[in-house]
């Protein structure tokens, strides 16, 4: 699309990994240049998986990455290198990604002297100023990763991270392992960066509150498939699947207005074989025959909001908002 400077597109379906797990159903995700979009789910739902698609580290057996309106796996040569560069990924824990034996100097600076970007006599100073953009010591240049804190080793990823330029940074739960404290000030970091380095964000997390802060727009994703996506504030103020509201009443800082149900009941299914019709109707207190038998579709409801829930099509839907105001 040429209104879209950057546009990530995927339709993509079943993705195999050791086991031949279906971690994706029919997810079709576009994210626009200067977006931050939050992406939110249990463990098991499949987030990571699509993270992982669209930073390109593994494949998706059905479906495209699209970058820019074309298919990444079509590009090659420098094209496909420039691609693969623009999309980097933060992980949740920095020591298991940075090379233990080699110093921050070689960690931030070997890929982009690698690649091209700039000359080696040039490596030094492009670590220093990287390392005084992510709040570290430039002074910190010549030492080796374990004589870091967890929170400045995250500071590190992002700043190899920053070092080949990239326009898009996926975040798998880079914050989850921190301290609550350090957390704001690197979600604070990530938000500074957006600015200074022109950056779009998928922001992968299990926490609904952490999404809050960071997120234009929020994607909900339930054993695969995606159940509810919109902008920040609809899905806060106006949540329209009960497994969005259910993640809403578990975030303490927000106000409670969907607590209709203060825990989603029964565990998780397994992803290799999930319920039928709708994934969500054994743990659902709205289910209804329907539910059992018919997957609902994602439907427009206006404002960039999609919802997945049968109710939606029923003439009067339960308002599981409204029905706790005569508490
Ligand atoms: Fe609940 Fe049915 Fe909606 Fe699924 S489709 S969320 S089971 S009401
Ligand atoms: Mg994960």
């Amino acid at each position: 699309e040429p209104d879209f400077a950057e546009r990530i597109a995927s339709k993509l379906g079943a993705v195999s990994t050791r086991k031949v797990v279906h971690a994706l159903d029919g997810v079709d995700l576009t994210i626009e240049k200067g977006e931050v979009v939050g992406l939110v789910g249990e463990s098991g739902c499949g987030k990571s998986t699509l993270g992982r698609i669209i930073a390109g580290m593994i494949p998706a057996t059905e479906g495209d990455v699209l970058v820019k309106g074309e298919k990444r796996d079509s590009l090659r040569g420098q094209a496909a290198r420039e691609a693969r560069l623009k999309t980097q990924i933060i992980f949740q824990d920095p020591m298991s990604s940075l090379n233990p034996r080699k110093r921050v100097l070689d960690i931030v600076g070997e890929a982009p002297v690698a690649h091209g970007l700039i000359k080696r006599g040039e490596k030094r100073k492009l670590v220093e100023d990287l390392l005084e953009t992510v709040g570290l010591d430039p002074s910190m240049t010549d030492r080796y990763p374990h004589q870091f804190s967890g929170g400045q080793r995250q500071r590190l990823g992002i700043a190899r991270a920053l070092a080949v330029k990239p326009e898009f940074l996926v975040c798998d739960e880079s914050i989850a392992a921190l301290d609550i404290s350090i957390q704001a000030q690197v979600i604070n970091l990530f938000m500074d960066l957006r600015k200074s380095f022109d950056l779009t964000y998928l922001f992968i997390s299990h926490d609904l509150g952490v999404v809050n802060h960071i997120a234009d727009r929020v994607v909900i994703m339930y054993l695969g498939r995606v159940v509810e996506s919109g902008r920040v504030e609809d899905i806060f103020e106006r949540p329209n699947h009960p497994y969005t509201a259910a993640l809403l009443a578990e975030v303490p800082s927000i106000d409670k207005r969907h607590r209709t149900f203060t825990t989603i009941k029964g565990e998780i299914p397994s992803p290799v074989s999930p319920p039928s019709g709708c994934h969500f109707h054994p743990r659902c207190p709205h289910a209804f025959e329907r539910c059992r038998i018919e997957r609902p579709a994602l439907v427009d409801l206006g404002g960039r909001h999609q919802s997945a829930c049968h109710l939606n099509e029923l003439p009067e839907r339960p308002d599981f908002n409204m029905s706790i105001q005569g508490e």
